[in-house]
C-alpha cells in the first residue's frame, strides 16, 4: 500500500479540563471512505474539529498527504484540500442556493472553473438546480444537507469530513444522499471520513471503520469485518 492520505497518531483534544479525544490513531488511504461510529458524546465531532483545525490538539500528530497539519489554522487546512461539512449543515439561510455554492468556492479565483463545478454539483443534486434561486433557509432538511455537501465540493476537496449527514432525515432521503456520496467517491475519487450514528448505512457505504467510545478507538477494521462483529451487531446494528 502507498502513503496514507490522512494519518492521525495518538491524538488528544480537550475542552478546558474535559479530555474529549484520548489517544486516537486513524489512517485513511487515498480513495477510501472511512466511517467513524460511536454513541452520542464519544468524541466523533471533536475528532473532525481537530482535523480541520477548529481545535488545537494537546498531543499527537495529524499528517495529510505526508505533511503535518496539526495546530494549523482552519484556512490552511482547507487550502491543503480538507473540507469539513459540519453537523447541522450550517448553510447560509438568507442566501440563495447559487450564492451558497459560490461562497463555497471562496478560496478560488478561477471563475470559469467555479461555474463549471457549480453545474457539476447540480448534476449530482438536480433538486438544487431546480431551487438555485431559492433562499437556502426555505429548503427542506435533506435539501440543506445536499447543499452543505455541494458547497464543500466547490473547494475541490481531496478529502471530505462529513459529520452525521443522515441526522434528522427520512430513511429514503438517507439512501438517496448516501448513493450520491458513493458516486462522488467512485467517479470523482473524493476520499471521505464519515462520522455517523447510523452504523448500518455507514458500514454499507464505507470501506473501513473505527468505533469510538468515550474518546477512544475501541475497534477498527474493514467494513465487512465490523458488520460481522458480534459486538457491533449487538450495540450498533441490532436496534436499527
Ligand atoms: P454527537 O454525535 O453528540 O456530536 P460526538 O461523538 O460527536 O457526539 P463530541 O461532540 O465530539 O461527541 O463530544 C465529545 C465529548 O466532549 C463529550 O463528552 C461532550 O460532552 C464534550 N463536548 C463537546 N463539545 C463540547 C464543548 N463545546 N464544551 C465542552 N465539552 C464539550
Amino acid at each position: 500500500m502507498g502513503e496514507p492520505l490522512l494519518e492521525i497518531r495518538n491524538l488528544e483534544s480537550f475542552y478546558g479540563p474535559i479530555m474529549a479525544i484520548r489517544g486516537v490513531s486513524l489512517t485513511v488511504e487515498p480513495g477510501q471512505i472511512v466511517t467513524v461510529l460511536g454513541a452520542n458524546g464519544a468524541g466523533k465531532s471533536t475528532l473532525l474539529r481537530t482535523i480541520s483545525g477548529l481545535m488545537d490538539p494537546e498531543k499527537g500528530e495529524i499528517h495529510f498527504a505526508g505533511r503535518p497539519i496539526h495546530g494549523q489554522e482552519p484556512h490552511k487546512v482547507v487550502e491543503a484540500g480538507i473540507v469539513h461539512v459540519p453537523e447541522g449543515r450550517e448553510v447560509f439561510p438568507l442566501l440563495t442556493v447559487d450564492e451558497n455554492l459560490t461562497l463555497g468556492a471562496y478560496t478560488r479565483r478561477d471563475r470559469t472553473e467555479i461555474a463549471r463545478d457549480r453545474e457539476k454539483v447540480f448534476d449530482y443534486f438536480p433538486i438544487l438546480a431546480e431551487r438555485r434561486h431559492q433562499e437556502a433557509g426555505t429548503l427542506s432538511g435533506g435539501q440543506q444537507q445536499m447543499l452543505a455537501i455541494g458547497r464543500g465540493l466547490m473547494l475541490r476537496p481531496r478529502i471530505m469530513l462529513l459529520d452525521e449527514p443522515s441526522l434528522g432525515l427520512s430513511p429514503l432521503l438517507v439512501q438517496e444522499i448516501f448513493a450520491i456520496l458513493r458516486r462522488l467517491n467512485a467517479d470523482e475519487g473524493v476520499t471521505m471520513v464519515l462520522v455517523e450514528q447510523n452504523a448500518r448505512v455507514a458500514l454499507d457505504l464505507a470501506h473501513a471503520g473505527y468505533v469510538m467510545e468515550i474518546g477512544r478507538v475501541v475497534m477498527n477494521g474493514s467494513a465487512d469485518r465490523l458488520k460481522n462483529s458480534e459486538d457491533i451487531q449487538a450495540f450498533y446494528l441490532g436496534q436499527q
